[in-house]
């Protein structure tokens, strides 16, 4: 199965817990700030995404959509 994940930056506190749970290495922490002033998440390799949803499973703060084709 293919996914895709949208990540709502605005609303992600870069916990990382999405990066910790992602079983393909999908999501890394940005090096820019995001306006609360927290390093968000972002899909660094979306061509591997599962659709799995595991990384919106774990989201505390309900940021991460999850596409399946
Ligand atoms: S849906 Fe699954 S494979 Fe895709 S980014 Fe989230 S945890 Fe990783
Ligand atoms: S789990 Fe949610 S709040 Fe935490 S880094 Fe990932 S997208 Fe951001």
């Amino acid at each position: 199965m293919k996914g895709k994940i949208v990540i709502a930056r605005e609303r992600c506190k870069g916990c990382k817990y999405c990066v910790l749970s992602c079983p393909e290495g999908v999501i890394i922490i940005e090096s820019e700030f995001n306006a609360s002033g927290y390093f968000p998440a972002k899909p660094q390799h979306p061509d591997k995404c599962t659709g799995c949803a595991l990384c919106a499973q774990m989201c505390p703060d309900i940021a991460i959509e999850v596409w399946r084709e």
